[in-house]
């Protein structure tokens, strides 16, 4: 479709970066050309509203500058999910499984409670790692989540099945 196309024509291929061997998907093309970035907005905004969200996480650190409007658009509230240590209050921890070593999230316990539906956000899924991890946080905060808004999913890493059974039935929508 016409969206799909304007967001993936603003998406930039950057070969060995971090690390040789890896093609990263780089969206700050998208983020500095407004029509792209409204439409994204728009987009996820339009998922948030369907699945009846409502809080809406972003997923350090890209999550937060697509999460943020997408919460403002959506009218609900937004929630950081930060690596380790940057959180001030109390907090609810998860860590995940990397290629090599592990990795922590964190969120402030008391923004949310056991009524709220979160979308999750964030721009890439790739092993699912990350997502999942939130997910997990999202559930022991006591939360559902409505659903998981991505802009792109690389199929070949398989993080939706991951999500998929972690999710408890609610969707994961890549743009
Ligand atoms: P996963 O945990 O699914 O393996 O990795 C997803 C996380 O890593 C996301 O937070 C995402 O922002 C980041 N990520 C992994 N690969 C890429 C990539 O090629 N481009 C961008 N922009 N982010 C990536």
């Amino acid at each position: 479709t016409d969206i799909k196309e304007l967001l993936l024509s603003r998406i930039r291929d950057v070969a060995d970066y971090p690390e040789p061997g890896v093609m990263f998907k780089d969206i700050t093309p998208l983020l500095a050309d407004p029509a792209a970035f409204t439409a994204l907005t728009d987009a996820f905004a339009e998922i948030a509203e369907r699945t009846g969200a409502t809080k809406v996480v972003g997923l350090e650190a890209r999550g937060f500058i697509l999460g943020a409007p997408v919460a403002v658009r959506a009218g609900l509230g937004f929630i950081p999910v930060r690596k380790a240590g940057k959180l001030p209050g109390a907090t609810l921890s998860q860590s995940y499984d990397l290629e090599y070593g592990s990795a922590e999230i964190e969120i402030h316990a008391e923004d949310l409670s056991a009524d709220d539906r979160v979308l999750i956000v964030d721009d890439v899924l790739a092993t699912g790692g990350t997502a999942e991890a939130a997910i997990q946080l999202i559930h022991r905060a006591g939360a559902e989540v409505s659903g998981v808004a991505i802009l792109m999913e690389l199929t070949f890493l398989s993080g939706r099945p991951r999500l998929d059974s972690a999710l408890r039935g609610a969707p994961v929508e890549s743009l």
